[in-house]
């Protein structure tokens, strides 16, 4: 405002000197108008600069403005330390959440006191997704708290409201989880720390979104002391399914797999290999699975059999650059295009990388990281055909009276593989539930593709339980990434939870 308020002294005093003709006859003031037409000119120029300056700086002002209140106030409101969110609570009852099936996953009640208080009806089972509104804001209420305090109600109502005292009611918001899904999720991984993510292939939606150990954000503010000191062991406060970092195990062989074709259009059918339930790469051992021997295996039943010698010998003969490069366009590496808290999964296999950490990674150590969000993008994209589509969460907003205020959309992160490779990578996870260690899915009446994993991640040869897939194969719906934290095998720990929830979905 200073610079706009010395732009308009200026003009006045500018215009205040040439209109001066007071005292002297009409006349001479025309004769002096005439001598001085030169000065006037350079007058009128400068004036001219002056008013092109202040439209400037003022336009500047109106595009700040409206910025600031179409964009960045949305931002501001959403950081979980600003003042003025505090300032529109008073003026707003925080709208509720809804499942995409219309039931409520967070909502405020108004005390007898008058005090607004948030609940949540579920309590720890959409704690992670849905999030919290006390002690550092995250989730759902993070990401749409501006729409949650603003309210579209009928403006004269609003008003009235307003001379009442009263408060006006938030936007509701619906997300695009599935009540019955995420409850059937939370109770099978039990109380095992791992997370489950469950995704439409087609779209993005996420549909279940579950991470252990939880908490009960109704009492977050009580537990929150206990909850800090035990951030070293259990980490309850982190979302494992966004941003627990894991060794993929097996199940990266499917992304060894897309390699290997797309490296060997013609002859990937014909490979072979004969296991022996152990082999050795250039000084570096690798065993299967108890070393088991798996005896003669094409590249179908290596994914089937899940044999880490095979995919240790197809390893040695890819291209590093063109396999990271495969890696990254699945978004290892990269930033998720996400409204949520997130972690990035990492791949490290370059061309100085050696055959002891290559033949590692192919078959799923080695130093790669993923989150279970990110296996379950890779499982989603091959369902959908090779397109990857952009996870979201939140479907709509709607008013008190049900009116929609503003819809998401489905996001395409564009074609990651073509349909023909995604074509032959499914019918190899379909193998995997015919007759390989998913074959306990193999009961429902539909067919499923996945690929199980099982991560070690200390030198006892503890591992993690992994199990990515979709169903049906022939029109996927559903897209799921389960970890189950030290369990010990993909088919045991990972299977069953997955298949609780084909059922759920799908049926039997
Ligand atoms: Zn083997």
């Amino acid at each position: 405002m200073q610079r706009l308020q010395t732009g308009r002294e200026k003009i006045m005093k500018l215009s205040a000197g040439e209109g001066h003709e007071t005292g002297k006859g009409r006349q001479s003031a025309v004769r002096s108008r005439f001598k001085a037409s030169d000065d006037s000119i350079q007058g009128n120029k400068q004036i001219l600069k002056v008013t092109y300056a202040v439209v400037i700086i003022f336009l500047c002002m109106v595009g700040y403005l409206v910025n600031f209140m179409v964009s960045d106030s949305e931002e501001i409101i959403n950081n979980p330390y600003n003042k003025r969110r505090d300032i529109l609570a008073e003026k707003v009852v925080r709208g509720n959440i809804y499942s995409a099936d219309g039931k409520v996953l967070a909502k405020t009640i108004t005390g007898d006191d008058g005090e607004d208080k948030r609940v949540y009806p579920y309590d720890n089972t959409f704690c992670h997704v849905i999030g919290r509104i006390t002690n550092s804001m995250t989730g759902v209420e993070r990401e749409q708290c501006y729409p949650l305090l603003t309210s579209h109600s009928n403006p004269l109502k609003k008003l009235a409201n307003t001379f009442k005292g009263d408060k006006s009611q938030g936007d509701n918001v619906y997300t695009t989880l599935d009540a019955n899904l995420q409850q059937i999720a939370y109770k099978a991984l039990g109380n095992y720390k791992g997370a489950v993510v469950a995704l439409e292939p087609d779209t993005g939606k996420i549909l279940a979104m579950v991470s252990k150990p939880d908490y009960n954000p109704n009492t977050v503010d009580n537990d929150w002391d206990r909850l800090v000191e035990d951030e070293e062991d259990n980490s309850a406060l982190l979302n494992r399914a966004t941003q627990g970092l894991y060794p993929p195990g097996s199940t990266f062989k499917v992304m060894t797999a897309i390699e290997y074709i797309l490296e060997n259009p013609s002859s990937y059918n014909s490979y072979s290999y004969k296991c022996k339930g152990s082999d050795s790469f250039e000084g570096n051992v690798i065993n299967c699975y108890g070393k088991e021997k798996h005896g003669e295996l094409n590249l179908s039943k290596s994914l089937a059999k899940s044999c880490n010698a095979s995919f240790a010998e197809i390893g040695m003969e890819l291209n590093v650059n063109s396999f990271k490069k495969l890696c990254e366009k699945f978004m290892f590496n990269k930033q998720l295009p996400v409204k949520f808290e997130y972690k990035k999964s990492r791949f490290e296999l370059d061309k100085k990388s050696d055959a002891g950490e290559l033949v590692q990674t192919v078959i799923g150590q080695g130093k790669t990281m993923i989150t279970p969000m990110q296996n379950a993008m890779i499982a989603a994209t091959i369902a959908n055909g090779g397109e990857m589509m952009i996870p979201y969460v939140v479907d709509h907003t709607e008013n008190y009276a049900g009116q929609t205020v503003k819809s998401y959309d489905p996001v395409s992160n564009g074609k990651i593989i073509e349909e023909d490779v995604a074509a032959v990578i499914e019918k190899f996870m379909k193998e995997v539930i015919n007759d390989g260690t998913g074959a306990s899915l193999s009961t429902l009446s539909y067919k499923v593709a996945g690929k199980t994993g099982s991560a070690e991640f200390d030198s006892e040869g503890t591992s993690h339980a992994w199990f990515i897939g979709y169903a049906p194969a022939k029109n996927p719906k559903i897209a799921v990434s389960i970890v189950v934290e030290g369990a010990g095998t993909g088919s045991q720990y990972a299977v069953p939870i997955a298949k609780e929830m084909f059922r759920q979905y799908l049926g039997e």
